[in-house]
């Protein structure tokens, strides 16, 4: 039996009630449920074991897709020295804290996009010879210099990455082998050549697959700097740092990771000498600081089995739901935030609102007894939530979101 309980360690309780910082959840709840907060505290503490794991050089960006939500980004542009965006709604939300500092990834950038991105003095991560071609006509008529980097599509991808980007045909970035000529082509047309973007997948919890990855990206840049004659500035060696989800799933050894790039970079060939480098990372930053809070409506019982229906549900967390990118359902943790003090004595499902049997947000969990009016945590909720899910599929209220930084 799973204990009740099986919470990520950032989280403590008082009087048996889960806390979020200095804040009891059921004071975050009586806002009104269902809710997100956000507990910066615990992103503060991870920035920190990144710093302190990382070589000193590399520097940390924020991929805003992760969790969009304003008081985040704006907490989080204070900690990190740049943030990636993939939109235009996301280059809008960015650019206020990093002016210089914001790159812009993802296929299919329409010409005001671009355009902004120009304007703003934002880099923009390539993703095609014709997205390349593009802005360079729209810089050329706006009379600024573009700021550009190449997103490269590597032949190899990160191994056990949950979605896989990069070792076949792809949408994100351009072929390894066409990357030289595009080099030449932007610096001749008088672009400032930013360096390379490489994202080789998401989701690892693999420290050797990673390491692996994060090589393979270094010896790729000099390759592609050696072919295209010139040394890229920066290199952005992706992320894909995973967080545990599952019962089973440990942590990345993080001062693992951090000694073997240490190595890499030292040991880098001389092209790369005095190219800067960074890592992106979503996820890792910011989903343990994530709780989303759901109160029981109903009790019931059906065959033998015990419900507790929620006034949340997949419209808010899809990811819990086991809609979000995985194969099988499983569950995420979950506890009683008003009963943290109590042994789990019954086997329940927990479901949400949507008349709609993808619904669920726990299967066969172990918790204390609940009733109705009792408060429902579903942790590692703080990435791909509110922002990832079918907010208006049943036409139930957005979701609240709360930033706690006390
Ligand atoms: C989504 C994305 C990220 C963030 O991925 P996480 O798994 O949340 O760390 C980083 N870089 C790019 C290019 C992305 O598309």
């Amino acid at each position: 039996m799973k204990p009740h309980g099986s919470i990520p360690a950032d989280f403590a309780t008082i009087d048996g009630e889960l806390r979020l910082g200095a804040t009891r959840a059921t004071d975050v709840a009586a806002g009104g449920t269902p809710c997100f907060a956000y507990d910066f505290g615990v992103v503060r503490a991870r920035v920190a074991r990144l710093r302190a794991a990382l070589p000193a050089e590399v520097a940390l960006h924020y991929a805003i897709k992760a969790n969009p939500f304003p008081p985040l980004v704006a907490a989080l542009a204070a900690l990190v020295d740049g943030l990636d965006v993939a939109s235009g709604g996301e280059l809008e939300l960015a650019l206020p804290y990093k002016r210089h500092e914001v790159s812009f990834a993802g296929p299919g950038k329409r010409d005001a996009e671009l355009e902004a991105a120009i304007r703003a003095g934002a880099t923009i991560n390539l993703e095609s010879e014709g997205e390349a071609a593009r802005a360079l006509r729209l810089a050329d008529q706006l009379q600024v210099r573009p700021r550009l980097a190449v997103r490269v599509n590597p032949a190899f991808q990160l191994k056990g990455s949950g979605m896989k980007m990069g070792g076949g045909a792809s949408p994100f970035g351009i072929d390894a082998e066409r990357v030289p000529a595009l080099v030449r082509q932007l610096i001749v047309s008088g672009a400032d050549w930013r360096g390379f973007h490489i994202y080789a997948g998401s989701q690892s919890l693999d420290p050797l697959a990673l390491i692996a990855t994060q090589a393979a990206t270094i010896s790729l840049a000099a390759e592609l700097g050696d072919a295209s004659g010139n040394a890229p500035p920066l290199v952005n060696l992706g992320g894909g740092f995973g967080v545990p989800y599952f019962a089973g799933d440990r942590p990345l050894d993080l001062e693992q990771i951090g000694a073997a790039l240490a190595e890499a970079l030292d040991l880098r060939p001389s092209i790369l000498s005095d190219t800067g480098f960074a890592v992106e990372l979503g996820r890792w930053l910011v989903a343990e600081c994530g709780v989303y809070l759901t109160r029981i409506v109903d009790r019931k019982e059906s065959r033998g089995e015990v419900f507790l229906v929620t006034d949340g549900g997949l419209h808010h967390q899809l990811a819990a739901s086991g809609n979000f990118g995985t194969v099988v359902r499983r569950n995420y943790p979950i506890a009683i935030a008003n009963r943290m003090a109590s042994e789990p004595s019954e086997t329940v499902n927990v479901v949400g609102c949507l008349c709609t049997p993808l619904d669920r947000l726990g299967d066969a969990v172990q918790l204390p007894h609940a009733q109705p009016g009792d408060l429902v945590a579903l942790f590692m909720a703080g990435a791909y939530g509110a922002s990832a899910s079918p907010s208006t599929f049943l036409g139930h209220p957005a979701a609240r979101e709360v930033l706690i930084d006390q």
